[in-house]
Parts: structure tokens; sequence; C-alpha cells
């Protein structure tokens, strides 16, 4: 084929792709509007409009005209650009295509059903009142699994439309050190005599919300391109120039807000650092979830839980609050890292947090394997959660039942959010050799240096480099645990003194 035949195809390509890219940024919005503003009575009209736009989605990627497209502008000598283009395209009309729609339209069907469910249980605490529709979703899931995998690992293919590339096995490979050397960190922590302190006071919510801000702008959020909002569960979504977060607050511990503002300006910052030339194509967005969650755990953990940073917070808690809630800056530090013993992920700290995480991808690997069925679900998690945690899950609503992604039909989800984790242990070693006076520039709210490096090793490049090579590429080597582990040594060890 000539230059110009190709170019011309290409072209052709690329401007069916920014037509369906437009579509789904339009959905994210509509589900932005569901969590934040919607009022109540347009529920089931906002219904049907995700599902009048999901529809003709689905359409666009099955579509015969998507197939000739793809077919007449791949060709060899193809630049890196165009090849990502082509690979992101296929992996979602392959997806689409492979799927039965009445499957697809099944698992839709049942989710509203089944979360439903899964919320009667857990008001009841009763694992039993969920347990059929978990069946349910179960096999539903098992089918598209198989649709997908073709004689393949089922639960690879679930975890392949979160985090492209990785497998299970390689999971379980990047995660076995990990449990262990965490277990053995709480260990300590019980066995310590050191008191941690907490927060006391009461904060007005008008005031967390303009410090909620000021630290966003801190981070470098662009305002002329998103907005802050609060919901239930704070989120990020949007993608180019419109990228919006949502965080929440608690009279007594402005700690929340504020964390979870920072949690979410990480996401946000990546998806406003994304090269502008990719913004209305197909790569215009995070490499995957695990990619994502390192952005975001980086702010909150990393940075924003380190001495530096808390030098800095409680500055700006005192002028903004009119108090921190504690005396001094090493109190906060002492504060935000205290371990607790808790039941729920959600409120977990950096110790025990990647222990739920390896808890569900182990039983959720298993569930769509085969290997476990739903009536053993609730006796193995409280099994593991004593062997890990060191005490008994008290009732379901604390333990089998307290998230609600199996309820939605996320299998796959999980292991992401300790991905993440670990690809920040990896790149914030980096940082700090690239960086060495970061932390001296956090206590006075400098983060220039910081977001240049996340633009430029990460940021940048939206989906143009799989997350695998794009993580390897960043920090110089494949990652592994053990940064992540020799951080949380090191700065649980001098808290707790061991
Ligand atoms: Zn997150």
């Amino acid at each position: 084929m000539t230059t110009t035949r190709q170019d011309s195809a290409f072209v052709a390509l690329e401007s069916y792709l920014a037509k369906t890219v437009r579509i789904e940024q339009a959905m994210t919005y509509l589900e932005w509007d569901i969590e934040t503003h919607m009022p109540a009575g347009a529920a089931s009209q906002r219904g049907e409009q995700v599902a009048a736009l999901t529809e003709v989605r689905h359409a666009r990627w099955v579509s015969s005209e998507l197939g000739d497209l793809l077919e007449q502008a791949e060709s060899s000598g193809l630049d890196e650009r165009r090849q990502a283009v082509i690979r992101e395209a296929k992996i979602e009309r392959n997806r689409a295509v492979k799927v039965p729609v009445e499957l697809s339209a099944e698992i839709a069907r049942t989710k509203p059903v089944a979360g439903k469910s899964w919320e009667n249980a857990k008001a009841s605490a009763d694992f039993g009142v969920f347990r059929p529709m978990l069946v349910t979703m179960v096999e539903l899931r098992r089918q598209e699994a198989d649709a997908l995998a073709e004689g393949g690992d089922r639960y690879d293919a679930l975890l392949g439309d979160y985090e492209p590339g990785m497998t299970g096995a390689r999971i379980e490979g990047l995660f076995s050190g990990l449990r262990s050397g965490l277990v053995e960190i709480l260990g300590h922590v019980r066995d310590s005599a050191a008191n941690l302190p907490d927060i006391s006071g009461r904060f007005r919510d008008d005031l967390q919300m303009k410090l909620a801000r000021e630290l966003a702008s801190t981070f470098g959020y662009d305002w002329n391109r998103g907005r802050l909002d609060t919901s239930s569960h704070p989120f990020c979504c949007g993608s180019h120039n419109d990228v919006r977060i949502t965080t929440r607050r608690k009279e007594t511990d402005p700690l929340e807000c504020l964390y979870a503002t920072i949690h979410e300006t990480g996401h946000a910052l990546y998806e406003q650092g994304v090269d502008p030339a990719l913004g209305s194509t197909v790569l215009g967005q995070g490499a995957s979830m695990g990619i994502h969650e390192s952005q975001s755990r980086i702010l909150e953990n990393q940075i924003g839980r380190s001495r530096g940073f808390c030098r800095h917070l409680f500055s700006r808690m005192c002028a903004v609050l009119g108090s921190a809630g504690v005396g001094s800056p090493e109190e906060l530090y002492r504060a935000v890292n205290k371990v607790r013993r808790g039941f729920i992920r959600t409120e977990a700290d950096e110790v025990q947090y990647n222990l739920h995480i390896m808890l569900r991808f182990d039983l959720e690997r298993a569930l769509v394997g085969g290997d476990l069925e739903v009536d053993d679900l609730e006796g193995a998690w409280n099994d593991r959660f004593a062997a890990d945690f060191g005490f008994e899950v008290d009732n379901a609503a604390n333990g089998v039942l307290q998230d609600a992604h199996w309820s939605h039909g996320l299998f796959g989800y999980f292991p992401t959010y300790t991905l993440g984790n670990i690809y920040s242990g990896e790149l914030v070693d980096a940082l700090f050799s690239d960086v060495p006076d970061l932390e001296d520039r956090l206590a006075s709210g400098d983060t220039d240096a910081l977001v240049a490096w996340l633009r430029h090793r990460i940021h940048r490049h939206g989906r143009l480099i799989e997350p695998s090579r794009l993580i390897a590429q960043a920090v110089g080597h494949s990652p592994t645990a053990e940064p992540l582990l020799r951080y949380l040594n090191a700065k649980f060890g001098e808290l707790y003194g061991f």
C-alpha cells in the first residue's frame, strides 16, 4: 500500500474511533452526575439514557465498518502511535465481538438486582441473603470469561479488562513475598508498646472543602479542566480537558476529606497530564487500573503521609481549619500513619490494606476458576482473615459482605489496588533517587519536581505503551514488591520501634 493510501485509511479509522471515544466520554459524565447532582426522580430516565448509549457504543465496536477500517489501516511499517491505536481498538473490538449480546444484557440486568440483594444482606449481616444472587453472578461471569478466554485461563480473561496483559500467575508471583512480610510487620505493630495519637476536634465543612481545594492546587490540579464535588464514595472520572474529582467529609475527622482529595487528585493529574495530542483518541487515558492506582497512592501515601508533607499540612490545617487536631507536625505524622485494628478494607492503613486485597484476589480467582464455590466462600474468608490479621471476623457485614464489587460482577478488579501499591513502591524509589531533596521541598508545599517527574515517566504516555512495559521503562526493570516492603518496614519500624 502506498503511504498516501495508508495515511488516508488511518485518518478514516481515527475519525471513526474518535466518535466512539466521544460517546464513551459523554457516558462518563452522565454517570458522574448520578453520583453527585442528579435529582432522585431522574434515576429511571437516566438508566434509559445510559442503556441507549451503551447500545450505540456496542454497535460501533462490533460493526463491519470498523472491521474494514482496521483491515485497511493495518500494515507493516506503522509508527508506534499508529500501532498502539490499532492494538487498543482491537482489544475493545475483540471483547465486544466475543461475548454474546444476550450474555452481556443478562449481566447488565443482574447487576442492580444483585446489588440490592447485597445491600439487604449487608444490612442484616447475613451472607445467606446474598448467596443465591452471588451464585448467579459468578456463573454469568464464568460464562463470559469462557467466551473471552477461548480455552485459556478464565480469571486472566476477566483481569484483562482492568490490567491489560497481566495474568493471575504473574500477580501470584508479585504478591508471594508480600503477604508474609506484611503479616510480620503487623505482628510487630501488635506487640509494640508505642501509642500513636488521634486527631481530635470539630472541623467546619466549608473550611475542610477550602483546604481540600488548596491541596489539589498544591499538587497542580488544573481547575480550568476539572472540579471538586462531594459523593458518598470519592472517585475521579473523565479524561483530557474534563477530569472531575469528588471527596467526602466527616466533622470530627478532616483527614478523611483531605486524604481522599489527595488520592483522587493523583488519579486526576494522570488524566490531565496525558499528551493533549492523544486527547480524543483511544490512547487518551490512563494505561490500566494498576498504573492509575499507583499515581493516586503515591500522592496519598508515600508523599501525603511523609514527614516532610506533614509539616506543610500541619501549618495549612492550623491556618485554614484553625487547628490540626494535634499539637505538632510530628504528632500529625504519627496520627496519619497510625495502624488501627479493624475489619474494613477502605479504612485500612498502608500495612493492612494489601492483606485485604490479597485475601480477595485468592478467593475470587478460585471462585472464577471453579476451585471454590459460593457456599464455601464465607468460611474461606473468615479463616483467611483470622490467619492474616490475627483476630476473628465478628459478623458478615464486617467480613465477606463489606465490599460491593462482587455484587457488580467485578472479578479481577481487586488485585489492581495492590499492583498499584507495588508500582508506587518502585516509582517512589526511582523518584527519590532522581530528586533526593524531595522531602525538604514537600515541607514547604513545593511539588513541582514531583509532578514533573510523574508527568515525564508516566502521565504523558496515556495508553501509548502497554502497562507492563510502561512501568518497566519508568523504573528501569520489571517491578517487584521488594521496594514497597522495604519502605513499609522502614517507616513502621521507626514508628513502632521494631
Ligand atoms: Zn484510587
